[in-house]
């Protein structure tokens, strides 16, 4: 198990993006001429500090059409994430949309983003307190100010993550890779494997232990039920969910690229099962 203080500050340089990896004005401009270019629907579902949390959704959600959504930044740290998306967003196509409904939060935690630490300006972790109650999302003594905007908002990614939620997170303590991952069967399926291996092309993947005082086998610790946003979600309902953990370790500019390989890859994966 690893100690970490949620106030230690970590930042990187990005040569892809040329700048430092908490830059927030530099990531919101480009978010916003990506957003621009594929005409994503924004819509601001509260507010942490003085920004917004904003939830991004392609145009026209069909109701044929599998419903991703995509998370990233809820740990201010784990900056990979969030930068990822952006670097997947560059790359995507407005065709895309014909055929999956994707929805995107791209920036959880912004407070601590900015300041590269972990938990959110108030020392709340924003991915705790995520409470299913009789089928209604309930808050805890957890519960950090993001999490209450997003509980105010669970019929909205209830449904945006119907056929999928992937969460993406970093572990800034190791040189290896694993993802959480959730499926309704005993043991972890090929999704579960493949998006495992996409990772594996970028770095090593993990032992098998313990990580977190959760068992990892395979680079994959499965069916773990928490508070987080992403148990929650698949409580919900949600058909998988993966939480995807690139190492702090390594290349920042390397995390960037396989956050973004692995978000094509659960789009891919979700493609083919239809
Ligand atoms: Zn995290």
């Amino acid at each position: 198990m690893s100690i970490r203080s949620p106030f230690e500050c970590f930042t990187w340089k990005s040569d892809i993006f040329s700048c430092d990896s908490n830059d927030i004005d530099t990531f919101y401009a480009r978010l916003s001429e990506q957003v621009s270019r594929l005409g994503l629907q924004e819509r601001k579902l509260g507010e942490t500090g003085d920004f917004p949390v904003n939830f991004y959704q392609s145009p026209a959600q069909k109701s044929g059409q599998p419903s991703l959504l995509i998370s990233a930044g809820f740990h201010g740290e784990e900056a990979a994430g969030p930068w990822g998306m952006l670097y997947f967003l560059n790359e995507l196509e407005p065709e895309l949309f014909q055929q999956i409904n994707l929805s995107l939060l791209p920036l959880v935690n912004p407070t601590g983003f900015k300041r590269g630490h972990r938990f959110n300006q108030l020392g709340e972790n924003p991915n705790r307190g995520f409470v299913l109650d009789n089928g209604r999302g309930k808050s805890n003594d957890d519960t950090s100010a993001e999490g209450k905007v997003l509980l105010e908002h669970s019929q909205l990614l209830q449904a945006a993550s119907k056929d999928g939620i992937l969460t993406c997170h970093e572990d800034v303590l190791l040189t290896d890779t694993y993802i959480y991952s959730f499926e309704a069967n005993q043991n972890p399926g090929s999704f579960s494997k493949h998006l495992r291996d996409t990772l594996g092309q970028f770095f090593p993947i993990a032992q098998d232990g313990e990580i977190d005082d959760c068992p990892v086998k395979d680079g994959i610790i499965f069916n773990h039920f928490d508070l987080s946003f992403e148990a929650f979600l698949v409580r919900l309902g949600a058909g998988v969910g993966v939480c995807s953990e690139t190492p702090g370790l390594q290349s920042f500019d390397q995390r960037i690229l396989a956050n973004a390989a692995i978000m094509r890859r659960f789009i891919e994966l979700t493609l083919e099962k239809q």
